[in-house]
Parts: structure tokens; sequence; C-alpha cells
């Protein structure tokens, strides 16, 4: 556990409404203090420093949605790369998805990428346990057992839970174990397999394309199942308009329903796809300009709640396969904070504490993250710190062991300075 005093900075905690200049003592790994001045106290004369001047300060950034990859697929991921990419990007927090090989569906296999993180992660990283065995749609996992092996929700991702009496069991268990259920919302007999959005850029290129609608009917039972069971819903990388329209409907009825965006699905549409490249196909694709004005408008009003990115890597061998044959899925660790750094506060669609809310008070407030999304005194000492007028290009040079990122040579405006993680610098420029 270890002492740093992070100097000179404007420090932004959306939690505390905080937004000016102070430095930040970490004492043993959690908040000990933040106020102006600290640097000068005798007390604090020998604690390591980190200078912040010119930066920002902000809680350490949670991202609730990363694929890495382990156990079963280290040639596009593994736990270690997976977390330097999460710090290089400025997030201190993961939460792992259960879609690996096997999937993440017992205890075992819990207690394993956890001591796997512990012993080789440079970011804390929390687990999701699948909600089928196997995430074959068939047969419940023991939820509660996943709750005791310390799994932060349930969830399905990379698949629908497509049964709805199955949806509704399941729903029951998390609910009762006090984790939210994280769902991966789409008919697969509606969007079919399909590689892009059903609209204008699949006409063009002669490809099938997949209706918002194969989306929203499952963003709209989900409500309903929400409604009936009372459970927390969170529903994974909205993408369309309709389904924005959807919660914002359920969120003014009280329903206990939340909601993430990813970071493409904010900054590009159907129209961005260059050719025929892969890295621009996802689960769910880029949909039309109109979806994503529907997204940034749900984001700034808070009917989403919060950003994730969905980092699924794949190496390069499977994306080759172009546009039609390639796996869905794209990295975003390493990108998410400085694309939304430049599309979202640049253009202000958002301020620098709502960003900070999007990007860590909101996710640990859905997953129940006690010391975390807030600097408060006790919360546990990460920290991400901004450098926001550093302009750099997209560039190929990732810390993650996949290339697939839809952002490459982009030009952007910000990026994380630095990543601290219970007071012991995981990344610093
Ligand atoms: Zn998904």
């Amino acid at each position: 556990m270890a002492d740093l005093l992070i100097t000179g900075g404007r420090v932004i905690d959306p939690s505390q409404r905080l937004d000016r200049a102070a430095d930040v003592y970490i004492k043993e790994g959690k908040v000990a203090d933040v106020a102006a001045g600290l640097a000068k106290k005798s007390g604090l004369a020998g604690a390591p420093r980190l200078d912040a001047a010119g930066r920002w300060v902000l809680p350490g950034l949670v991202d609730m949605h990363v694929h890495l990859r382990e156990p079963g697929r280290e040639n596009d991921e593994t736990i270690a790369a997976g977390t330097r990419a999460a710090a290089r990007g400025g997030v201190t927090t993961v939460l792992a998805m259960p879609n690996t090989e096997p999937a993440i569906d017992n205890a075992s296999l819990v207690a394993f990428v956890k001591a796997k993180a512990a012993a080789e992660g440079a970011v804390n990283v929390l687990v999701a346990g699948a909600a089928t065995l196997g995430q074959q749609g068939e047969r419940l996992t023991e939820v509660a057992q996943l709750v005791a092996a310390g799994v932060a929700a349930i969830s399905d991702d990379g698949r629908p839970l497509m049964n709805s009496e199955l949806m509704r069991r399941a729903l029951e268990y998390a609910h009762g174990c006090g984790v939210p259920f994280i769902d991966h919302c789409e008919d697969l007999h509606l969007s079919g397999g399909a590689p892009v959005h059903e609209g204008a850029a699949a006409a063009v290129k002669g490809l099938r394309g997949a209706p918002w609608a194969a989306e929203t009917v499952m963003v709209l039972r989900d409500i309903a199942l929400c409604e009936l069971t009372g459970a927390r819903v969170h529903i994974a990388h909205v993408s369309a308009a309709q389904s924005v329209e959807a919660l914002r409907a359920a969120k003014r009825r009280g329903l206990p329903v939340t909601a993430e965006a990813t970071p493409h699905h904010l900054a590009l549409c159907d129209a961005d796809i260059e050719g025929y490249d892969a890295d621009f196909k996802m689960n769910p694709p880029l949909r039309s300009p109109r979806d994503r004005e529907a997204l940034l408008e749900g984001l700034a009003d808070g009917t989403i709640d919060a950003i994730a990115t969905d980092h699924a890597p794949h190496g390069p061998g499977k994306k080759a396969l172009g546009l039609a044959a390639a796996p869905f899925g794209v990295i975003g660790l390493e990108t998410s904070l400085a694309v939304c750094l430049t599309r979202l506060v640049e253009r202000k669609i958002l301020t620098p504490s709502q960003l900070a809310a999007r990007m860590s008070a909101a996710l640990a407030s859905i997953l129940g993250l006690k010391g975390k999304g807030t600097l408060r005194r006790g919360a546990d000492g990460d920290v991400t710190i901004v450098d926001p007028r550093a302009s750099w290009t997209v560039e190929a040079d990732f810390e993650s062991k996949s290339r697939n990122c839809p952002f490459l040579g982009l030009r952007l405006k910000g990026r994380a300075a630095a990543a601290v993680v219970g007071g012991r610098i995981a990344h610093a420029l």
C-alpha cells in the first residue's frame, strides 16, 4: 500500500461537486486528504510526489465492459496486457466479461481470474460471472456461488439471453444476491448475424444489415422484466435511438434500469466505415447519424449513465477476413478517455465534471463499489490524471495484444497523463 502526494492539479470530483485547484494526498493506498497547500505541509515533505500542474485530477476511471480473453484466447489478449492497456488509457478498474474459453461460469474460474489479476494485473480487475452454463442460454449458473466467489455482476455478454423465462429467473437470482445483471440486448433472429447496421451504408456496400429493432425489442423486454422482478438491469452498449427513448421512459417511471454507451458508438456512425475494413465491425454495429445524435442526447441528459468501451481484442489474422467474415469487436481501453475528451468535452456535449461522472462515479454506483468513483477521504487511492492539452495521433503501438481499433490515424486532443492505483503509479507519460 503506497503513499503519494499529487500536487498542483485541477481536482474534478463530481461525487463531491469539487472542481478546483488542490493537492491529493494518498496514504497507505487510501485518499487521506484533498486540499490546497498540502504540498507545503512539513509533515508531508517526505511523501513521494507526482506533479499534476496544468492537469486534471479525476477519481480513477472505471470501465465496466472489458474482454480480457483469459483464459483461453491469450493470443488476442491477456490479463497482463489488457490491464496495461487500461492503465495507459487512464482506466484504473475494469470489469472483465465472462465470455472466455471456457466461460467464467463457476467459482473456481472466478478464483483463477482474480488470482491471475492480483499477480499480473496493472489495475483493479473485477469479474462478471456468466448467467448460463457455458453461456449456452440453457441452464442457469449457480449465481449465489459466483457472488460468494466475488463476482461484481452477472452477464452472458457476447450473447443475449434469448429465453425470457430464464432471463426472469436470472434477474431474480442476481437481485437476491445484490448484484446487477448486464444484458447484451440483441434478438438473434432479427439481427441474423448481419455484419453492419441495416441502413444506407449496408446498401452501398451490398451487405446484410441488422435493424435497430434487433436491439430495441430486447431493451423493451428487459425493461418489462426489470419492472416484473424489481432487479437492477444494466443495458450494455446501447446503440439505437429507439433504445434511448425506451430507457428514458423507463427511468421516468423510476425503474432501476441503467445503461452504457461505447466511445465508438458516440464518436462514429455507419457512414464512417472505411471500405470493408473489419476494424469498424462490432456488435451492435455502428448505426445511423441520427442514432448517434440520440446517444449523445441521452448521455448529456443522463438517460445513458455511463461510458464503457466493450474492449474486444481480436488478433490481426481474424480481422483481415474483412467486414463480412471477421469477428465482431474493437479494442478501446487506450483511446476511450482521449476520444471522449475530443468528441464530448471539446465539443461541449459534456463538461469535464460530467465526463468524470460518466466514466467513473456512475459505474462505481451501478456496480456498488464503495471506495471507487470518488476522491472522498477514505476512498481507494485510484486517480486518473488528464493532460487536457496533449495533442496526439492514434498509432498501432498499443499495450493491448490486438490492433483492431477504428480510431487508427485519428488526431485526438487530451489523454491520460497518469493512472494511479491504490497510491501506486500504474502508468505515467
Ligand atoms: Zn455485448
